[in-house]
């Protein structure tokens, strides 16, 4: 069978010569897992819900490799279930979902479903560091990344950030590590995948949309511990009770981190600095002022890259200076503008409950709250005692407008507007000196935007426009 042996010390690189792989989901990891199959001689089927105009531009270039090195046939515009069955691997890009039912056919059929992080993982030399979690995970891989380069290391971010995994196998060396963001659909389609340094940074209800329960979501975090041994690291939120409580149940060394305590073993705050307790000694790394980014989550982000990497080896003193010059990444409570001594901030990445009120803790009061979109199953009441406290006009949009009036308009003068642009202008009306205007929907985009970017850069052109009017 293809998957034997794959990647495993001392066995062969294994043949995909000949062999028919199906990759579905034809966007940048799909397109890097078809060019790493066919350079090694293997049949490719190529499918997407999308339709080849969609996809057209990052097609046409996988076309040109194809015709010098191998056999390529697309199917868009949707999934042939007969594909699935006729295949001796299927590899699944991160962000599909491996409910939906073609996958099925696969499984009658005996075919092995891999994400592309497990078929890139087997032929990667270098150490891995995986972080998932509901929130905060591309902010914590943004910073681990630059931390170790800070430190020396030869350092690369991959998934949601950076390049697809499987790109990075060719130059991969046994020095080098990857920092790997990890989505729970990709951690269902790991088998062996086995970082040496994991995180679960958090876990709240999120995707309660695509999983059946918060149990079926939280298992499919747990797999990135999976496979790790005694030699290797589990890093822990030691303030997240779902989340410090698997200490007892990893087989790797567990590691903590925490804002509100001291840990054993790990990196905490302690009198308005960090300290690193390695298990023999302690370690002052910064203080907590030297961390640009807002609110109190990107604190804990800020913990757990620190932790994860110093375990990697990188050195106490080198951290200080990379995290004073780390601000963090676009749409995640990214400050956009000061107008007429309004502060604007797009948060279009806070797409769940849990990261919109994160984002209305990082500002004491104020905040002209700007939220919707579509609704993702979650519930919008635990945002009421920081709206109560915090937001002085909550803004709506979009599908799900309405159900977040119902929840919360009782607390706060509320007012809906058609679209985002108007939204914003809405806010800059209303908005005084000192308030904060803040785009936290806590909802997905698909309703209005081709994704949270896209909302995200709607948002700050809006804002921009204010200034002229
Ligand atoms: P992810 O990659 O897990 O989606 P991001 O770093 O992109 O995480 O942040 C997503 C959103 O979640 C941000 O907009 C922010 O408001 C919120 N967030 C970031 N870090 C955390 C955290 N540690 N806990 C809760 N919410 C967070």
């Amino acid at each position: 069978m293809i998957t034997e042996g794959l990647g495993m010390p001392g066995k062969p690189e294994p043949d995909y010569s000949g062999k028919r792989v199906l990759v579905v989901g034809a966007a940048r990891s799909g397109i890097a897992s078809a060019e790493f199959l066919l350079a090694r001689g293997a049949h490719v089927v190529l499918t997407d819900v999308k339709t080849e105009e969609e996809l057209a531009q990052p097609l046409a270039a996988l076309r040109d490799f194809a015709r010098a090195s191998g056999e390529l046939v697309l199917e868009t515009g949707g999934h042939r279930p007969e594909s699935f069955r006729s295949c001796d691997l299927v590899v699944v890009s991160p962000g599909v979902p491996l409910a939906h039912p073609c996958f099925d056919e696969s499984r009658r059929a005996g075919v092995p479903i891999l994400a592309e992080v497990e078929l890139a993982s087997r032929h990667l030399k270098g150490k891995i560091l995986g972080i998932t979690g509901s929130n905060g995970k591309t902010t914590t891989a943004t910073l681990a990344d630059a931390l170790l380069r800070g430190a020396g290391f030869r350092s690369h971010a991959a998934g949601n950030i950076g390049d697809a995994l499987i790109r990075l196998v060719d130059a991969s060396k046994p020095e080098d590590i990857y920092v790997v963001e990890l989505s729970s659909f990709q951690l269902e389609g790991i088998e062996r995948l086995r970082p040496h340094i994991a995180s679960i940074l958090n876990l709240t209800p999120d995707h309660l949309d695509r999983y059946r329960t918060f149990a079926d979501y939280a298992g499919a975090k747990q797999r990135i511990f999976m496979n790790q041994t005694a030699e290797d690291f589990a890093v822990l939120n030691a303030d997240d009770p779902r989340t410090a409580s698997l200490a007892a149940q990893v087989a790797a060394a567990p590691v903590l981190f925490s804002r509100q305590r001291e840990v054993e073993r790990g990196v905490f705050v302690r009198a308005g600095r960090m300290v690193y307790r390695d298990g023999t000694g302690e370690s002052d790394l910064f203080a907590t002022d030297a961390v640009r980014l807002r609110g109190t989550h990107n604190l804990e982000n800020v913990l757990a890259a620190a932790t994860m990497v110093l375990l990697a080896g990188a050195a106490p003193e080198s951290l200080a200076e990379t995290v004073l010059s780390f601000s963090g990444v676009e749409h995640r409570l990214e400050w956009v503008a000061e107008i007429r001594g309004v502060q604007f901030f797009n948060d279009s990445k806070a797409t769940n409950v849990d990261a919109a009120a994160k984002s209305l803790e990082a500002f004491p009061r104020n905040i002209i709250l700007i939220a919707g979109g579509r609704d993702k199953g979650g519930d919008f009441a635990p945002l009421r005692p920081l709206v109560a406290e915090r937001v002085k006009q909550l803004i709506v949009v979009g599908e799900a407008a309405g159900k977040i009036r119902e929840a919360l308009s009782d607390l706060v003068e509320t007012r809906q507007a058609a679209d985002l642009p108007e939204a914003v202008r809405m806010a800059g009306r209303r908005a005084e000196p000192g308030d904060v205007v803040l785009l936290a929907p806590a909802c997905a985009s698909f309703d209005m935007f081709q994704n949270y970017e896209h909302r995200g850069r709607v948002f700050k052109e809006a804002v921009r426009k204010l200034v002229t009017n």
